[in-house]
């Protein structure tokens, strides 16, 4: 693979330090947007492959890794730079005691020493192991599912403390359906054959773990069997994927006595109080049917089935950590069999991963300082301001939506904040304390930072200032309840741009669409349009205006649930729509965008292009990405995204600019009749 450097001599666009190496770029640039086209398919038959398959013959799938394209590509060179962040501050022995770098360097060295981790075993597991065996009864369960919550340990239920979606003003207790040891709750229940191997194999995985752990092969046995079962019970009473949209039905307000009432075991003000939240009136409860049946499991299953599902938490919770043998069970089926994974990767790289998603805060001020190119921020915000004056001119322009609706939807874009690069205020983490002593504990020591972070939110103003992502994350996202987007600083990188800048098509079809486009559509998506300007669930919309809207959304649910992915696996239009949306009006508003640009006006060919027709094979490149079958099932299983090619495909063939530039005919595979093409914003 080609080693991708972050603009390392971005000395043409961004005004950066180093020497001007354009001249010797200038010859051995290979045009990434076009290198990859496979022109033994056409366009209209599969835009997504004739866009990216070139790339994907010459690019199988590593046995390491669940899929292969532009963000592997990405990560790899993120991680190329988090690796030296990590290896210069574990070789500095005079970082002091608490410092950024003595944290970065002693997570890292600890994960790193495999001899140690080997020494160290599960023992600092087995406080909380005993804790858990302590357990006489249901009152005792209970207090012990509080205190693991407070470990970072969650389980049983779900227990969050974020704001209150009717009042984003203010932060409020949220409780929901528990994670389950399967990414989704239909994975306990569907019967055909993938699943049903996963199934068997989750239970071999379940007893495997309850060895290791300690615990001999009979009572394994039969744990397995039983902390199944009762997580299937827990997944029956829990909402799918698709139940989970509608904010409106995930928020009941109670008080605590209505919470007592579902749950009668639980005695809600101790348990809050245990949690760490005191003097509270009421809480919001996200699905209350859940803690009702909460109140039957407490009951049908034993005292001894609790202990179990619980051990089983913590194992689960720090696997990652542990020793060779826990790591490669963990491995085996969270990896292997559910993404179809063959091996293992060099362990620095899983270290390093592992490093930035426990302190990516303290990293990112690091990354920020050492590699990010200057003008960076402003080249992002330059993109994201664009991207927001074209999305005012068009929703003015919308023939479905009324005059008074469309000053909300301009008030509301208007309002909607741009948090971009990296945050002004960082974390602070002063308070946790990392060393070279076992990797488990550093990472316990991560989760109980985290849980306490959380926690004292409580009853504070709205942190503004927080970012739920770092620099170095390549993503980005759009929060309803503060109606704001957060684009990464990384989102910069272009691989096959290094040391230059990339053309208007590739800014404006990968960060203005695919990126700034993509999260602003999130807040007029079907759930984030039932956000207000200032983050509260609330209808801004006229009824007539809001039953268009529907009308629209559901044709955007049939166009996607005619995808075939997988034999006979399609995508979850209704699942997916909020993604679908938001894919649609990001091409939409990136290509608005880029026709204002003078590339974009040109009636010149680029490499043997015109300017749309690159714009187009610009947004596929941003998503030039194959998975493994495994991967891709679980995707559908358990994702809100639509796979790569529909994320592609999907929209560009509601596009009427994509029938032209690619002169698509009626017969083609892609080609959708104009009434059913959607159009939303
Ligand atoms: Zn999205």
């Amino acid at each position: 693979m080609k080693k991708i450097i972050l603009f390392a001599s971005a000395t043409l666009f961004f005004a950066c330090n180093s020497s001007d190496k354009t001249n010797e770029n200038e010859s051995t640039f290979i045009d990434p947007v076009t290198a990859h086209i496979d022109s033994s398919i056409s366009p209209g038959e599969n835009f997504f492959l004739f866009a990216n398959n070139g790339w994907f013959k010459s690019h199988p799938i590593p046995s390491s890794e669940k899929s292969n394209g532009i963000f592997r590509t990405i990560q790899d060179t993120i991680n190329e730079s988090i690796r030296k962040i990590c290896e210069s501050s574990s070789a500095d022995s005079k970082a002091a005691k608490g410092s950024n770098k003595q944290k970065i360097g002693d997570f890292y060295f600890s994960g790193m020493d495999t001899t140690t981790i080997e020494k160290v075993g599960i023992n600092p597991l087995k406080p909380l192991f005993s804790k858990i065996d302590e357990i006489k009864n249901n009152k005792d369960v209970i207090n012990t599912v509080a205190y693991l919550y407070t470990q970072g340990i969650p389980s049983t239920f779900g227990f969050t403390v974020t704001r209150d979606e009717k009042n984003a003003a203010a932060y409020t207790v949220y409780l929901s359906q528990s994670r389950l040891g399967l990414p989704d709750r239909d994975y306990y229940f569907n019967t055909d054959e993938r699943n049903t191997t996963i199934k068997n194999e989750y239970l071999k995985h379940l007893d495997a773990m309850l060895n290791l752990i300690g615990m001999d092969k009979a009572l394994a046995k039969k744990g397995s069997e039983q902390i199944f079962k009762l997580e299937s019970a827990l997944a029956k009473s829990s909402r799918k994927m698709e139940d989970l949209r509608d904010p409106y039905l995930n928020y009941n307000k109670m008080n605590i006595a209505g919470v007592n009432k579902l749950t009668a075991s639980i005695e809600w003000k101790e348990m809050l109080s245990k949690l760490g939240i005191s003097n509270i009136d009421s809480v919001v409860v996200a699905q209350p049917e859940y803690f009702s049946a909460l109140e039957k499991h407490l009951k049908t299953f034993s005292v001894d089935d609790w202990k179990l599902y619980l051990k089983w938490n913590v194992a689960n919770r720090f696997s990652e950590f542990l020793n060779k043998k826990i790591v490669a069970q963990d491995f085996n089926f969270y990896a292997t069999v559910l993404d179809g994974i063959k091996e293992q990767r060099p362990r620095w790289k899983t270290i390093v991963e592992e490093t930035d998603a426990s302190l990516g805060e303290l990293i990112g001020q690091v990354y920020v300082e050492e590699y990010l190119p200057k003008g960076t921020k402003e080249k992002l915000l330059e993109i994201g301001n664009n991207i927001r004056d074209v999305y005012a001119e068009h929703i003015k322009k919308l023939d479905w939506m009324s005059d008074v609706t469309k000053e909300k939807a301009l008030n509301k874009l208007q309002k909607l904040n741009m948090k971009v690069g990296y945050p002004d205020v960082w974390k602070d983490m002063s308070s946790l304390d990392v060393s070279r002593n076992s990797f488990v504990e550093n990472g316990m020591a991560v989760s109980k930072w985290n849980y306490g972070f959380m926690i004292k939110k409580y009853g504070k103003p709205v942190n503004k200032d927080e970012w739920e992502m770092y620099p170095q994350t390549y993503n980005a996202y759009y929060d309803p309840t503060m109606n704001e987007i957060v684009v990464p600083a990384c989102n910069i990188i272009v691989p096959g741009f290094e040391g230059r800048m990339p053309d208007d098509a590739v800014l404006y079809g990968i960060i203005g669409g695919s990126t700034f486009g993509h999260e602003i559509t999130h807040g007029f998506d079907d759930q984030g349009s039932l956000y207000d300007e200032k983050g509260n669930l609330s209808d801004w919309w006229t009824k007539e205006d809001r039953q268009k809207f529907e009308a629209k959304t559901k044709l955007i649910v049939e166009q996607f649930n005619n995808y075939v992915v997988l034999d006979s696996i399609h995508v979850r239009g209704e699942n997916t729509q909020g993604e679908n949306i938001a894919d649609l009006g990001g091409v939409i508003m990136g290509l608005e965008a880029y026709r204002k640009t003078k590339q974009g006006q040109s009636t010149e060919l680029i490499n043997g292009y015109t300017a749309t027709q690159r714009y187009f094979l610009a947004y596929a490149y941003a998503w030039m990405v194959n998975r493994t079958d495994a991967s891709l099932a679980k995707q559908i299983m358990s994702d809100v995204h639509s796979p790569a090619e529909f994320r592609i495909n999907g929209p560009v063939s509601d596009i009427d600019e994509f029938y032209k530039a690619f002169n698509i005919q009626p017969t083609d595979k892609m080609y959708r009749a104009e009434n059913i093409r959607v159009k939303i914003w």
